[in-house]
């Protein structure tokens, strides 16, 4: 066996400056429609990567395409990302993401870190995915310090957009899932520090209902009440996936109309919907839009559906779970017992996995209370999990362990 301890016990050296790394970072907002907070946040970013070496610049983004308040699609400005390339021509290349946006806008009431008990830092994205920004910078670093570091290329990207489903730096991802053989994502483990295995897919849609506004007293039947037929919708769209154990919907926002005795022309919602298969996401798919061709028929309404399943599921394929089995080795070395379990939740590695890039995304820290105001990470994960990282990464330089041999349980 290779010497890899002095590599791997070097991290333990770097505990207090991954855990100021990620307060440091955790202080500047960065909600994904906040581009001056995250402007603020890639300088940082760029300062702090930088000793990794490689060629690094920051991408612009296309704008991503939302509803506005009178139900009008318009462009919203999103952040940039970060890429940061080295060894490009190395035979084996291993690609490593996750983003720097939060769920936490710049209005949100939860800015600031605290110590609400020993061994817990809570703050605003610190575990969701500050902390695996940090995992990932002192993991890399290892590896570079190493003699192996010369055997295999890697590839970062940082993007800001993923909490709104990466509808900007989808495409980066994707060509970056054709050009390596691994990736690596650093969202934050399961409660109690499991991996995750497969993940859902997930879409995000919007509803527009335009009606005809009318006086509720003097002349009710002119009227067309936008509210009316998107409740008729709503109540509906539960009926969808019926006959779809695995799929689920949340309607997580609505809005329109004004004075009550005015019949509405205008009522807009947004809802999230949840496959695990495929198929599922046709059968769910193909019945939505037939409601809503059939409510665009409706007599002086229009009804309009914008939004997709930006994320296709991901399912436990035989080289993920070669790749966690790996991993798992490597924790057993390190003194870690991991585990892996299917998360409803979707992320970039549905995306990665869909073009075909064998990918496991949950490298990232322990933590609690993700996109709450309770969020927080256990600060020895942090370089617990950048010691798990390290080492897969070491064996992988080294050529312990060859990538696509079998794992033998
Ligand atoms: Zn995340």
């Amino acid at each position: 066996m290779k010497d890899y301890a002095a590599h791997v016990d070097w991290i333990e050296s770097r505990h207090d400056q991954m855990v100021s790394l990620v307060e440091h970072w955790a202080a500047v907002n960065s909600g994904s429609y906040n581009v001056t907070g995250l402007n603020a946040l890639l300088d940082l970013l760029i300062d702090d990567f930088r000793a990794l070496g490689g060629e690094m610049r920051s991408i612009t983004l296309p704008t991503q395409t939302v509803v506005d308040s009178r139900g009008e699609p318009t462009e919203a400005q999103l952040g940039k990302a970060l890429s940061i390339v080295k060894r490009r021509s190395a035979p084996f290349k291993v690609f490593l993401g996750i983003h720097y946006d939060t769920v936490f806008q710049a209005d949100h009431p939860f800015q600031e870190c605290s110590r609400p008990a020993e061994g817990r830092l809570r703050g605003p994205g610190v575990a969701d995915a500050k902390g695996g920004l940090a995992v990932m910078l002192t993991a890399l670093s290892a590896l570079e310090r190493s003699p192996w570091a010369a055997n295999i290329g890697w590839e970062i990207l940082i993007n800001p957009d993923e909490e709104i489903g990466s509808p900007g730096s989808a495409d980066l991802l994707r060509s970056a899932a054709k050009r390596n053989q691994l990736g690596l994502l650093f969202e934050p483990a399961l409660p109690g520090g499991a991996l995750v295995g497969s993940r859902r897919g997930s879409g995000n849609f919007t509803v527009v209902v335009r009606g005809k506004a009318a006086h509720a007293g003097r002349n009710p039947g002119e009227g067309r009440n936008a509210i009316h037929l998107l409740a008729e919708f709503i109540v509906r769209l539960n009926e969808l996936y019926t006959g779809l154990p695995e799929v689920t919907v949340n309607v997580g926002w609505i809005g329109g109309g004004g004075p009550a005795n005015v019949a509405p022309d205008l009522c807009r919602c947004r809802f999230n919907v949840r496959v695990t298969s495929e198929a599922d996401r046709e059968t769910f798919g193909g019945n939505l839009a037939a409601l809503i061709g059939e409510l665009n028929g409706r007599d002086g309404f229009s009804v309009r559906l914008l939004g997709d399943f930006a994320r296709p599921p991901k399912p436990l394929d035989d080289l993920t779970l070669q790749a966690l089995k790996h991993i798992a080795r490597c924790g057993e070395e390190i003194g870690l017992s991991l585990q892996w379990r299917p998360s409803g939740g979707a992320g970039d590695g549905n995306i990665l996995a869909a073009e075909g890039l064998t990918t496991v995304d949950s490298l990232g820290v322990r933590g609690e209370g993700i996109h709450t105001s309770e969020e927080y990470l256990f600060v020895d994960s942090l370089t617990e999990r950048a010691r798990l990282t390290a080492l897969f990464l070491l064996k992988l330089a080294s050529g312990e362990i060859r990538w696509l041999e079998k794992v033998t349980d």
